[in-house]
């Protein structure tokens, strides 16, 4: 089997340590292909080709115009083989193909979003006294790192690469260790463009020996981090001494909250499709969620006949609703979570076993009958598991809902406007939907309030974090200082 390799400077090259790691299929078992590892030397390399091609080679002063281009172009050989991304994505990470293939889709218009955001005016004029003429500009931040999770693997890489590469930076891409497949078959597509040598950086390797290195190395002024709060914790303590600039989309308990008015039937849809889309793999799951007392038992019930109809299957059979979890190890620490519920105390109302056979697949799990101080109410699963709370006012829902140390996403379904608008404003949280879930756009800020993040992804937002602000003051009228005396 042909090993995939790294690239570096524009080079394939097979990683230091001499290593290689079997990407697996989850939902078959199946090794799809062999990639190399590389190590702490590998990001040297990368991170020396990155900041020669920013400050030596150029990049820094390259136009807007021919990064849009080089964007634009990189969007149209992606939707060309749209599905064989789509395909691929499903492969490795198990996800359902309808929903890689919207991955896909949302990743093509996030290179047109930011190519066409590179050439737009940024900047600002400020009109100040003693005859100086006060301008803002802004120039990219410098060689950037990109670590991505392995649930979207290949959307949460292009929000960042067309991001930064918009923005002018250099670029040192990190993948998840069991998910690269997408992100090694961008870069060949990167391969065929013309980029210049060292602006775009393929490093593929362990978190830990990878990532550590990522954060402390000198020559690296950025990073953009998607992934799970405690390695976010890490890379902010060993990114300090560096003063590196940091964004961090962490991990999140989700909480949605029903009235007695919202429409039955929606709000029972979405409760489902809030968790158990991508096998509840998703950062944003509505993993909580918090009935009002006064419909509660005829919600469970409904739930609980309508869960029932969710097709489990490999993620490349069309009509898949949930695919395998990503791995061995992940289906292993939802068990668990699934045992420490029952022993915390709590009902498990349906789910909580893992589905015999090939394939990492888990049941939807839902408990009822939990407290708030539960672990399996507090803490990140990243799985099908869904938590119950229940309610009887609004303030009391307010506060279930806060009562986490995440505050990523949050949703409401009521009838009445009023109160989703009060509820939306006190739910402490950086992406909220009123009577839907899980609807994102690259128009849109993404990230998190509290232990979810810091910063923002996507939209102007994702784009500035790429950019240093610098204010230049220009004095009208040369004249002295005033300040010696004369
Ligand atoms: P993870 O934190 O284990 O890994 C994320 C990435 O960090 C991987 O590439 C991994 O190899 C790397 N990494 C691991 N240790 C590192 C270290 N010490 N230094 C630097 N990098 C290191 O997360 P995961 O299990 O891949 O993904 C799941 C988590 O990601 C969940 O917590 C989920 O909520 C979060 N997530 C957040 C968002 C968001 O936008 N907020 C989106 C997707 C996923």
């Amino acid at each position: 089997m042909e090993i995939k390799k790294m690239y570096i400077d524009g080079q394939w090259v097979l990683g230091s340590s001499g290593k290689t790691r079997n990407i697996i299929n989850p939902a078959t078992e199946e090794v799809l292909a062999a990639v190399t590892e590389g190590n702490a030397d590998d990001v040297k390399l990368a991170a020396q080709a990155a900041s020669r091609a920013f400050y030596d080679d150029g990049w820094r002063e390259s136009k807007a115009r021919v990064r849009a281009e080089l964007l634009l172009r990189l969007a149209d050989k992606l939707e060309e083989s749209a599905e064989d991304f789509a395909r691929l994505e499903t492969l490795n990470n198990g996800k359902p193909i309808s929903e890689a293939r919207y991955d896909v889709a949302d990743a093509v218009n996030q290179f047109r979003y930011y190519a066409g955001l590179a050439t737009k005016p940024h900047g600002q004029v400020f009109d100040v006294p003693d005859d100086v003429q006060s301008i803002v500009v802004t120039e990219a931040v410098g060689v950037a790192a990109i670590i991505t999770p392995w649930n979207y693997p290949l959307v949460m890489a292009t929000q960042k690469i067309a991001a930064a590469i918009a923005a002018g930076c250099t670029v040192i891409v990190k993948p998840a260790s069991v998910t690269p497949l997408t992100t090694i078959r961008l870069f060949e597509l990167i391969d065929e463009l013309e980029f210049p040598k060292g602006v775009l950086n393929l490093v593929i390797g362990p978190g830990s020996a990878i990532g550590n290195e990522l954060s402390e190395n000198p020559l690296i002024d950025k990073i953009s981090f998607t992934g799970g709060t405690e390695t976010g914790v890490v890379i902010a303590q060993k990114a300090a001494p560096t003063m590196k600039r940091l964004s961090l989309e962490l991990g999140g308990k989700s909480p949605l909250v029903v009235f007695d008015d919202a429409d039955f039937d929606v709000a029972v849809e979405y409760a489902l499709f809030a968790i158990f889309a991508n096998q509840g793999q998703v950062c944003s799951a509505g993993s909580r969620l918090i009935l009002q007392e006064t419909m509660y038992g005829r919600f469970v019930e409904e739930l609980l006949k309508q869960v029932k109809k969710i097709k489990i299957g490999p993620g490349i059979e069309e009509h898949t609703l949930m695919g395998p979890l990503v791995s061995e190890e992940q289906r292993k620490t939802v068990e668990s979570y699934v045992e420490i519920g029952l022993n915390e105390g709590a009902t498990l109302l349906c789910g909580g076993k893992r589905i015999e056979g090939r394939g990492y697949f888990f049941e939807p799990t839902i408990f009822t009958d939990t407290t708030p101080d539960m672990r399996i109410v507090q803490e990140e699963i990243f799985g099908p598991v869904l938590v119950i709370q229940k309610f009887r006012a609004e303030e009391e829902a307010i506060r279930l809902a806060n009562d986490t140390k995440f505050g990523l996403a949050g949703a409401v379904f009521t009838g009445d406007s009023a109160r989703a608008m009060r509820v939306s404003r006190k739910i402490r949280a950086g992406i909220f939907w009123i009577n839907t879930y899980h609807n994102t756009y690259n128009e849109a800020p993404w990230g998190g309030f509290k232990m979810s993040g810091i910063g923002r992804d996507l939209g102007t937002y994702g784009f500035q974090q790429f950019l240093e602000p610098k204010q230049i003051n220009v004095k009208l009228h040369v004249s002295p200082a005033g300040w010696l005396p004369r």
